[in-house]
């Protein structure tokens, strides 16, 4: 799956040799290769739209990190971008709900609905110890009924006893009631499918969801289906609306662009995917997993990563210096005040140092929280440039500015201008024989 987007971005990162910021001409010439790819794994073409656009949007201008070359920064962004619009976090199936929870199946006929009813109830009960009912609704395929109650028996898992001439609404009604009655936590209801998409199969899973309230609405879709998935999410999400989607035959060769298409249509996540015939062939998505295959350039991506967390060494390093050399300027303190932030925050620091919970309660009580830090950061960003480079010149009417600015008094601008000096005049005492290390060092 993939192969050829993987070969196309391939051949951008020899095109790009620049240096320094992404120029706009470098960032075209990638889309088009990355746009090209998309639609020949079969993205919807509005979705590839979109996710060029964005991609664009935040490629042009961006600085190219040292060691980075353009082309490689690309392919970090275009993942990123990716990930994104796969979903960032895998979502699981959602049972949090009165039980019986009612979990509906729909899809077209042939997409594997029957297959994937099993194994989620065959995952439940094995994996969350649920107690499960399966019933299959579909009383227009004669074979259907009996094929759910064979992978019953296969999987070890309930199905609803088989009753001749019932409709699917009555049948979903039966078996929402049996599995209350035989004390049930979730009842999956498989759906009839059809070759396409029509009215009546439409107003059937309406009338289906009307009479059982599903939890969760699984739209069940053939990954291989190429530039049709965009109809069929659209139109089960608009008629009866999906929690979300379950891509099978992820293991077959298809192209695999109808993952991002129904993502990005329904915005609905996908929840798993079947990866195989077997039983057991069902399994999480995870988005940061897929958009590696996508690209099958994780390298490069935790390269870049690298190379941005060389960057913030790099930083550190050069701030350390800086402090010796008593030329600490408020710039510098509110770049240490945002890096604590990135930290998480005075806990997250003292979290990560054992002893020092005591430490952080004494600090409470001095004032020293992050709502303090935060108010601080405000008030070295009302500054001008000048201002914060030699806080000397600041004086009443400039404080008064800063206080309106920041939403603060004159009090805490001082407090403020107090511990910077405090601090300027310790990091000076330790230059050279210290070895700098940041905000934290001052204050202990
Ligand atoms: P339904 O008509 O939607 O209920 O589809 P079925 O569940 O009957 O599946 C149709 C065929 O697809 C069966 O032969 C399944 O074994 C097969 N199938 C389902 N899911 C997968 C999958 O994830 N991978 C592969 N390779 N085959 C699958």
């Amino acid at each position: 799956m993939f192969e050829s987007l993987q070969e196309r971005l391939g051949s951008i990162l020899n095109g790009l040799t620049g240096r320094g910021a992404l120029s706009e001409a470098d960032v075209s010439a990638a889309l088009r290769e990355v746009r090209r790819a998309l639609l020949e794994a079969d993205v919807a073409l509005d979705v590839v739209r979109s996710f060029t656009d964005r991609v664009r949007e935040q490629a042009v201008g961006a600085a190219v990190l040292k060691s980075i070359k353009p082309g490689q920064m690309v392919v970090k962004i275009v993942h990123d971008e990716l990930v994104a619009m796969l979903g960032e976090e895998g979502v699981p199936i959602d049972l949090n709900a009165p039980a019986p929870v009612v979990v509906m199946m729909v899809g077209l006929q042939g997409s594997g609905k029957t297959t994937t009813t099993a194994k989620i109830a065959r995952r439940l009960t094995e994996r969350q110890g649920k107690k499960v009912l399966m019933a299959s609704l579909d009383t227009r395929r004669p074979a259907a009924q009996e094929q759910l109650r064979q992978l019953g028996e296969q999987t070890k898992v309930a199905t609803l006893p088989i009753v001749a001439g019932q409709s699917p609404v009555d049948i979903a009604r039966r078996a929402v009631q049996a599995a209350k009655l035989g004390g049930h936590d979730v009842v999956i209801l498989d759906t009839a499918g059809r070759t396409h998409i029509d009215e009546p199969l439409m107003a059937e899973m309406a009338e289906i969801r009307t009479a059982s309230n599903p939890h969760e609405i699984l739209l069940v879709a053939d990954s291989l289906t190429g530039q049709d998935a965009v109809n069929l999410a659209r139109n089960f999400d608009e008629r009866v609306g999906i929690t979300g989607l379950v891509l099978t035959r992820m293991d077959g060769d298809g192209r695999g662009g109808a993952a991002l298409s129904m993502r990005a249509v329904t915005g609905k996540p996908i929840k798993l995917i079947g990866t195989g015939e077997k039983m057991d062939a069902l399994e999480e998505f995870y988005p940061k997993r897929i958009a590696d295959r996508i690209l099958g350039m994780g390298d490069i991506v935790s390269l870049v990563e690298k190379a941005a967390e060389t960057i913030d060494a790099e930083k550190a390093a050069a701030m350390a210096k800086k402090m010796q050399s008593g030329k600490f300027d408020l710039n510098d303190l509110a770049d240490q005040l945002g890096q604590m932030q990135k930290m998480g925050g005075m806990g997250g620091i003292m979290g990560m140092m054992p002893g020092m919970g005591k430490m952080k309660d004494q600090m409470a009580a001095a004032g020293l929280d992050d709502k303090m830090f935060r108010r601080q950061l405000a008030i070295i960003s009302s500054m001008t440039k000048a201002e914060r480079a030699n806080p000397d010149i600041l004086k009443h009417s400039r404080k008064k500015r800063i206080a309106a600015g920041s939403g603060t008094d004159a009090a805490e601008i001082n407090k403020l201008l107090k511990m910077h000096r405090g601090m300027a005049d310790m990091m000076k005492a330790m230059g050279g024989k210290g070895k700098g290390g940041g905000m934290m060092r001052g204050l202990m």
